[in-house]
């Protein structure tokens, strides 16, 4: 890919997003599933440009959003509200009342309390709402702990014994239809054991509600799978499948996959222009125009990003802090890390942006957002223009007169 032309004409700080390679990671994870009923729902909360959700309605994918603001994107960029999900801890009745209206494949369900909510808010509106609920298999992910959300000590999900009691009510309700059942024990998973313990759990849950004559469709088995962002060995989309499948045996259930990161991560980009280095006592710094505001995950998660140097200069490398102009100690891209002496406007590539980049994103310190890039077939166009101060002010100017 040619950086330094895509910088030169849409400026930086700037994400460059390849579309073939998510495509490829699209088929890769559908063919793991072959000979199986099994939908992809691309978890929009990775990348939710309306370019890149189109990019996934167009290979037949469906989405899991967890707003109905990300609902909302999905229908927009043409995914078919049959096969869109609705999950996350806290919805309000609002979302809660738009996602049955606008008849989505099923609501997944966090709580007991929302249980009651969903029935009620279903119930005003003579209708029956679909709904899976998801469960805390209780199993150690062994991810980053920001990451991890299938342990007891996360918000996220039921226990079995509780779920198992929603099912019921849900059963004998009039306006729940339960149709599925759901896990999600974590991002960035490189281990495949936690995932098929939690998928063995879950399958045992499935048949001993078949035994109370509560047949579930959707067989919801989360993202997760992790990315090379460095030397992780990574899970292949094919064991993957056939560990969850092992969990299956004799059950006809459509898998629903909820990938996220591994459909855009490696795909994405983030192009930085070195503004000046600087050296304090005998540490040296490299300050880019691209900040913590633009590509959180350094400084949210310590997360490592492998950056690529574009410079004419072949001096040696010494190790360096990249750091952007943000008024925080935290915003930083690496530390120690080793790069040749940089020129002003030399570039720097960081990789792995595809993913939780640019929708991490903020206004802090009054910076619009960067341009967004999509490179298909060859070709680079423009997917979301580069905020103006015009832009960040729009929604404030009207109240100066006061
Ligand atoms: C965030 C999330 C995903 C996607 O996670 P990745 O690690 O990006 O694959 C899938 N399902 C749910 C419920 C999520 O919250």
């Amino acid at each position: 890919m040619d950086f330094k032309s895509l910088a030169n004409e849409y400026q930086t700080p700037l994400y460059v997003y390849d579309f073939d390679y998510m495509k490829a990671q699209f088929d890769e994870l559908k063919e793991a599933f072959r000979g199986r009923k099994s939908i992809i729902a691309y978890a929009v909360k990775a990348n939710s440009n309306l370019s890149v959700v189109k990019h996934f309605a167009k290979m037949g994918s469906g989405a899991d959003c967890v707003s109905i603001g990300e609902v909302r994107r999905a229908l927009l960029a043409g995914i078919a509200p049959y096969k869109i999900i609705f999950s996350g801890v806290g919805k309000t009745d609002d979302e809660i009342r738009e996602a049955i209206e606008k008849d989505i494949l099923y609501i997944n369900l966090e709580s007991e309390a929302e249980l009651g909510r969903v029935e009620l808010v279903a119930k005003e509106l003579g209708k029956q709402a679909r709904i899976s609920i998801r469960v805390n298999p209780n199993i150690d992910p062994k991810t980053h702990p920001y990451i991890s959300t299938g342990l007891h000590d996360n918000k996220f999900g039921v226990d079995l014994n509780s779920a198992k009691r929603m099912y019921i009510k849900a059963k004998n309700s009039e306006n729940l239809d339960p149709v599925g059942i759901h896990f999600h024990i974590g991002s960035q998973l490189t281990e495949l054991d936690p995932i098929r313990e939690s998928a063995e759990i879950v399958a045992d849950l499935v048949r001993s509600l078949q035994a109370l004559d509560i047949e579930l469709k959707f067989f919801d088995i989360g993202g997760g799978l992790g990315v090379k962002y460095k030397d992780e060995e990574t899970i292949k989309p094919y064991d993957y499948a056939q560990a969850i499948l092992g969990t299956l045996t004799a059950m006809d259930m459509t898998i629903l996959c909820e990938p996220g990161r591994f459909l855009t991560a490696n795909a994405g980009y983030f192009l930085t222009k070195v503004l000046y280095e600087k050296q304090n006592g005998e540490k040296k710094f490299v300050v880019v125009d691209g900040a913590m505001n633009d590509l959180l995950r350094p400084s949210l998660y310590n997360a490592y990003h492998g950056i690529e140097a574009i410079t004419d200069n072949t001096e040696d490398e010494r190790e360096v802090d990249i750091v952007g102009p943000v008024c925080e100690s935290g915003d930083f891209f690496a530390k120690d890390y080793k790069l040749p002496p940089l020129n002003h406007n030399d570039l720097l590539v960081v990789k792995s942006a595809g993913a939780y980049g640019f929708g991490m994103g903020s206004n802090y310190n009054t910076r619009g957002r960067s341009a967004e890039v999509a490179i298909e077939d060859g070709k680079a166009r423009l997917i979301r223009r580069r905020e103006s101060f015009e832009d960040l002010i729009a929604l404030e100017q009207e109240f100066l007169e006061n």
